[in-house]
């Protein structure tokens, strides 16, 4: 069979070696043509059945990816999404509105089978069959996925969470409250409109404390200096100084005050917030806010290496626990640590300068925020952080350095490093090597979850967000008599199929069929809007179809 790759390769070679090594790749050509006409370029198989027809068919599914040197046209198109999710919730004249439907058969199924592998979960631990546990704890894992498929908003609490003990000294490790006056936190949204028809809103940036003088490339001026340590201990728990953050400036004002927010390294290589958020806030009042909030991690001190190197803790099978290589003494417990802890291990403060401004919905000014608010939504962190100099590698190495021996929560198996057994610890716990994202050199501590958004934003889900833009191009095509009603794909089988399986297709075949359904889509798109307003859509960027404004 003769594929249209193959066609292409086909072409006449160059005469040189170095005529043909100019000459495009066939896939990298077909990539070109699947990134101009907004389709994935790195799609995903999925194996269609349809137990009627015995027919399989092979059908492209989107790689998803939110980073645009990975795949273009997805990480455009979910920057699009969320655009639209920032610009509808921030200038909302009424209040969101919940209707959560009842729970289905399948819901309530779901949730009680994992009730019950909680439940073993909880005495394979306690009855010291670790194996099993993890077994259980992965299966549990899976069925918070299966809920959260089924729909189900929210998280349901970790398995080992409530088997807390009681805290002796729970008065003395209660968060400080700020200094600040507060008042009763009424249950409005809305921000407050003037003369009659302004209702601003605002655009605010925190940023981290200093660490030390920095140049214009990010880099410190005094190495030495510069507290690498504080850096990766704020990085770490950044996401938490921000929930601080909005708890205090939702008591100070008195309402529920919706945000819209980007966490983003700085050249630096600290995170720092960009956010929009509904309602109009004296820039007094904010900068208040931001210099009386703080953080404090009431976790063991962890100043101290204890172990470092090939010297090591063991895992002690008898007594299933970590033991000191020399001494066979076992490390102190998560929990008895815990309860030693007598002062704060860390504080995270934010940094003086503390950027707001009024914004009216519906204005350049409104865009132009916008904009720059989902601007490095499509970019990694190590593309941000730029290391195209000795002394900006050098900058992120130690930063990174620093990462690794810091932890990054209480199952973090750096604990062991300070002689500490983490929480949740089994054999297959490794000392000092953790998965969490905190550690790993391309994020540089930053938080996994780059878009905070507040629950009454803009009181949609992505996926509504999704489903308003299909359901607006379903309303156009309609309009000029092209009916796709909704077909029942009920009864087919789904099934992804892993990169290697030999019935994937080559992603070439893939991508031209996407780039087909595409066009002709694209063609009656074009028909609609042609017919609707005289002018045919917007060819620079077909991957997001305009949006009811
Ligand atoms: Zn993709
Ligand atoms: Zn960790």
């Amino acid at each position: 069979m003769t594929t249209p790759t193959e066609t292409v390769t086909e072409l006449p070679p160059g005469r040189t070696r170095a005529e043909r090594m100019r000459q495009p790749l066939a896939a990298d050509v077909v990539a070109a043509v699947a990134d101009q006409h907004g389709v994935c370029i790195r799609p995903f198989t999925m194996e269609v059945g349809d137990p009627d027809t015995g027919e399989l068919r092979y059908v492209p599914m989107p790689c998803g990816s939110t980073v645009e040197s990975v795949c273009g046209p997805c990480a455009r198109k979910a920057r699009a999404l969320r655009m639209v999710q920032c610009r509808e919730g921030w200038h909302l004249t009424e209040e969101p509105t919940f209707n959560a439907d009842d729970p289905t058969v399948e819901q309530r199924a779901a949730l009680t089978s994992r009730a019950d592998l909680v439940a073993h979960y909880r005495d394979a631990l306690h009855n010291g069959r670790p194996g099993d546990a993890e077994e259980l704890r992965e299966a549990i894992r899976e069925a918070d996925d299966g809920l959260r498929q089924l729909g189900v908003r929210g998280n349901l609490p970790s398995p080992d969470s409530p088997v807390k003990r009681p805290q002796k000294r729970s008065t003395k490790r209660r968060q400080e409250a700020p200094n600040l006056p507060t008042r009763k936190v009424s249950k409005t949204t809305l921000g407050r409109e003037f003369a009659g028809r302004f209702r601003p809103s605002m655009f605010v940036t925190l940023t981290c404390d200093s660490y030390g003088r920095v140049r214009e490339d990010g880099t410190p001026v005094d190495s030495n200096s510069y507290d690498y340590r504080q850096a990766a201990r704020d990085a770490v728990h950044f996401a938490s100084l921000v929930d601080r953050w909005w708890q205090n400036l939702r008591r100070v004002v008195g309402w529920e005050v919706q945000y819209f927010a980007t966490v983003e390294p700085q050249k630096r290589g600290a995170p720092h917030l960009h956010t929009a958020l509904r309602g109009s806030i004296p820039h007094e009042v904010i900068r208040q806010v931001t210099a009386a909030t703080y953080h404090q991690v009431w976790w063991p001190n962890h100043d101290q290496l204890v172990y470092s190197g090939k010297w090591l803790p063991v895992w002690e099978p008898r007594i299933k626990a970590f033991v000191d290589p020399d001494s066979r003494q076992p490390l102190t417990s998560w929990a008895d640590a815990l309860d030693q802890v007598e002062q704060p291990a860390h504080v995270v403060t934010f940094g003086r300068q503390v950027h707001s401004k009024g914004i009216l919905g519906g204005t350049d000014q409104a865009g132009r925020h916008l904009g720059y608010l989902t601007k490095y939504l499509v970019k990694s962190v190590t593309e941000i952080v730029t290391q195209d100099t000795d002394a900006q590698r050098q900058h992120a190495d130690r930063l990174h350095a620093e990462l690794s021996v810091t932890p990054c929560s209480p199952r973090c198996a750096v604990w062991l490093l300070y002689g500490i057994q983490p929480l949740g610890v089994t054999s297959r716990t490794v000392p000092g090597q953790c998965k969490g994202r905190a550690h790993r050199r391309a994020t540089l501590g930053l938080p996994g979850r780059r878009v905070l958004v507040s629950r009454k934003w803009s009181g949609k889900t992505l996926a509504d967000h999704r489903a308003d833009r299909m359901a607006f191009v379903a309303q156009a095509l309609t309009a000029v008599g092209i009916d796709k009603p909704p077909q029942d794909t009920s009864r087919l089988i789904w099934r992804k199929l892993a990169p290697g399986d030999p019935h994937v297709p080559p992603r070439a075949h893939l991508l031209l069929q996407a780039i087909a359904q595409r066009i002709a889509w694209r063609a009656e798109y074009d028909r609609a809007l042609l017919a609707a307003t005289g002018s045919p859509g917007e060819h620079q960027t077909p991957a997001t179809p305009p949006i009811a404004a």
